[in-house]
């Protein structure tokens, strides 16, 4: 290894972006190269703050995404810079963001010190490899290479787990609803499988690009939609965080009772039940950290659902117009079952599924307005607290039940390749990626990596609560001055 040190951060989403501008703003001791890698066209936006043909809010509050803790308000600053009127309390495009985070790599990359070097790479890492003497070996799909001292992995959010009996549906299936423009048309009906956030998402954006001219169904296993976020303060939701804790130590169903008995007290003293689920939130890590692993898949399978829909909040003018959409049958929210999807030709849609040769068929007809538009897809489904299956007719499906965290079942080379060498592990539970002390990963042998870390919503897997910008900047912020301290004192004292 050369004097020079060498950090390799791979991904420049939120995660990615942040690290590299606290590394930049950080005092280091010794000539450091910071070499920050991004496949997309653009650095410092990744899935959620990219450019879109739709203008996607924010689902936070403006006041409550400052990439910097000590500067709460710095994003709203910097949004009134271009429109004057932002208050805190409003939910901004969520591509305004993205040029917010680029601002702020820029700025931390023009007051970095002189022997803090800043490359920007554009590429697509593949593999990450034990370099001989120490430290990594990071290859891209063109061949390049980088030696690195410190590996910082910020790939971000694994796309969804394909929907089973989709791979016959060819175009009429859309499998990450991220991955690219859909390209709704007036008249069609979809399907969205899951009610979530990704589900609102995409129902605004269809609605919208379609002049409400479609018809949404949504569906997933409760059938429960995000409720609204509101301006409420941190004052009511008073507690001893230990009771809580110990809560946790005994049972989830203990855990669930607290938390509930929380929230009713709050709002039995004029707050707002919201104040407990970010006190939760706070303490989350911790939370999670003790719950005994079978109360884990406990959580996991019983609570789960009724813990994401009440954190996961929507602007309420977002959901004020998904009521409106609902009021006129524009949006249509089924609790329930999926159990087949099945290819039959348009005008024919009662009779038995289309023959294999079907497709062929109809993707003669000559008036089609789009590939598969003379096919319907019939999905096969069955209500919650029932027993008859129903069967309902669309022309797309689209897959919005969000990240597929199993990294077991990773298509992606970087994370084959990691996990394939031992370096990296999934977690038992399927939450991400295995990590210990500052994101650092587990080896297949158990060991923390001293060199390789990773910074993102997997690191859920340890800490339950790592989604949203406002935990994921406090994770990169602890890893940048980690990773700028000096090397052995401080390191050896962190990991004592
Ligand atoms: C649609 C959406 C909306 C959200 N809205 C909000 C919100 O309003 N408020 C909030 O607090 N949180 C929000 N979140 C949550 C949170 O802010 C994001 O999940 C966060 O951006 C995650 O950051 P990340 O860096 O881990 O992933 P990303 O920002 O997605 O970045 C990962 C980057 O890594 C790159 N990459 C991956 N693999 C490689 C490779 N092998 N080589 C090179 N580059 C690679 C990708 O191209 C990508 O740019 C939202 C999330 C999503 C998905």
């Amino acid at each position: 290894m050369s004097a020079q040190r060498t950090i390799v951060i791979v991904g420049a989403g939120f995660s990615g972006t942040l690290v590299a501008a606290n590394l930049l703003k950080a005092q280091h001791w010794s000539a450091t190269q910071i070499v920050l890698i991004e496949r997309a066209a653009k650095i410092a936006r990744g899935t959620a703050y990219a450019e879109r043909s739709y203008p996607y809010l924010l689902n936070v509050p403006a006041s409550r995404m400052s990439a910097d803790p000590n500067s709460p308000l710095d994003f709203l600053n910097f949004a009134q810079h271009r429109i004057p009127d932002a208050t805190a309390e409003d939910f901004l495009p969520r591509e305004l963001y993205g040029q917010y985070l680029e601002a702020t790599l820029l700025d931390a990359e023009v007051s970095a010190a002189t022997h803090v070097e800043f490359k920007r790479v554009k590429g697509d890492v593949c593999g990450i490899e034990p370099a001989e003497q120490a430290g990594y070996r990071v290859v891209l799909a063109d061949g390049r290479q980088f030696d690195a001292d410190d590996v910082v992995l910020a790939l971000g959010n694994p796309g969804p787990a394909d929907l089973p009996g989709t791979d016959k549906l060819g175009d009429q299936y859309i499998s990450n609803p991220w991955a690219g423009p859909q390209n709704f048309t007036a008249g069609e009906t979809v399907l969205l499988v899951g009610t979530g956030l990704t589900m609102a998402d995409v129902a605004m954006a269809a609605s919208a690009e379609t002049k409400d001219e479609i018809t949404i169904h949504a569906m997933s296993r409760h059938g429960l939609i995000p409720p609204s976020q509101t301006q409420f303060s941190q004052n009511t939701c008073k507690v001893d965080s230990g009771s809580i804790l110990r809560a946790a130590s005994f049972s989830a169903l203990t855990l669930l009772r607290s938390v509930r008995e929380l929230a009713d007290d709050t709002e039995r003293r004029g707050g707002d039940w919201r104040e407990t689920i970010t006190f939760i939130r706070n303490i989350a890590p911790q939370l999670w950290q003790r719950l005994p692993a079978r109360e884990k898949r406990r959580l996991l399978r019983h609570i789960r659902p009724y813990w994401d829909i009440h954190r996961h909040r929507l602007p309420s003018q977002t959901l004020a117009r998904m009521n409106h959409l609902r009021r006129h049958q524009k949006l249509n929210v089924h609790a329930g079952r999926l159990l087949e999807f099945e290819l039959v030709p348009a005008g024919q849609a009662d009779d038995d599924a289309m023959p294999a040769t079907a497709r062929q068929m109809a993707d003669n007809t000559a008036d089609r307005q789009r590939p598969g538009a003379a096919l319907k897809v019939r999905v096969t489904w069955r209500p919650r607290g029932s027993d008859q299956p129903q069967t309902m007719l669309v022309d797309r499906v689209v897959n919005c039940t969000g990240p597929d965290y199993n990294i077991r079942r990773s298509e992606d080379p970087l994370m084959r390749s990691l996990m394939s060498q031992g370096l990296a592990v999934a977690d038992p539970l399927n939450l991400g990626i295995r990590t210990g002390a500052y994101g650092a990963l587990i080896n297949a042998q158990g060991q923390a990596a001293r060199n390789l870390f990773y910074v993102g919503p997997m690191l859920r897997a340890d800490h339950w609560e790592a989604t949203a910008a406002q935990e994921l900047r406090g994770y990169a912020e602890r890893l940048a001055s980690y990773l700028s301290a000096p090397v052995g004192r401080m390191r050896a004292v962190a990991s004592a």
